[in-house]
């Protein structure tokens, strides 16, 4: 594929879509900044029918809630904007704009702890709360084809696999309005996110090393994290 062949929005140096102080009635057409890897010059028909999602009423309504969230994030204060809500405290505000009355934690066995104390938190604040760990089922590693020396309790012990399919599907069976990833590993969250049939956030995902917060290593990869800019095996 040519390098301007595709969309490489984290590599502009222009974010001329972002249109940052210009008046609302502006008219002017941000493609003259943009630049030929922009995805409004390649694949400006996409976007035209993305919009026409936004006229089915559901649609809209659900992306009119979610940006009226994000609004009520910021607090104008006389020195600029000031962020004020965690993303716990956004699920349960959006949640109770959507309507939801019963939310599906899926969460990876590793952060039990961390699901309880979500539990308790959305059950506080008048959910109903339904979880589903990664282990459920039971079913031993080899079931998928792991050898022996792959498993992380050694060779000679038994070892559940992740199962994010039976996850997804008991959360489906659950009849719940929102599922909520938590810590589910890479791979196994995939399968989640493509088995999962009910609308879907993610409050956290799992980083062994970070604290569940791989963005930590990205802010550190001048210093701490340098290794990250080298090839990784
Ligand atoms: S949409 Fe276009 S202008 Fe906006 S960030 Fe992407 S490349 Fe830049």
């Amino acid at each position: 594929m040519a390098e301007t062949k595709y969309p490489r929005c984290a590599r502009c140096p222009t974010k001329a879509c972002e249109k940052h102080g210009m008046k609302a009635n502006d008219a002017s057409s941000p493609l003259e900044k943009a630049p030929a890897f922009c995805p409004m010059k390649l694949m400006p028909e996409i976007i035209d029918v993305a919009m026409t999602e936004y006229d089915k009423p559901e649609v809209r309504e659900f992306a009119r809630l979610a940006s009226v969230q994000e609004f009520q994030c910021y607090e104008p204060l006389p020195d600029g904007l000031r962020t004020r809500n965690t993303r716990i405290e956004e699920l349960i505000q959006f949640s109770r704009k959507c309507g939801y009355k019963r939310l599906g934690i899926a969460h990876c066995g590793g952060l039990a702890g961390e699901a309880a104390r979500l539990s308790d938190i959305l059950e506080a604040n008048g959910f109903q709360v339904v979880s589903v760990q990664c282990k459920a089922g039971a079913v031993p590693k080899e079931r998928i084809g792991l050898k022996p020396e792959e498993k992380i309790a050694g060779a000679a012990n038994w070892e559940t696999m992740c199962n994010p399919i039976a996850q997804a599907m008991i959360i489906n069976r659950a009849g719940v309005d929102l599922a909520v990833m938590l810590g589910l590993c890479i791979g196994h969250d995939t399968l989640f996110i493509k088995y999962c049939n009910v609308p879907l956030t993610v409050i956290a995902v799992k980083d062994r090393v970070t604290g569940h917060n791989p963005l930590a290593a990205l802010y550190t990869s001048d210093t701490y994290y340098r290794r990250l800019k080298n090839k990784i095996d």
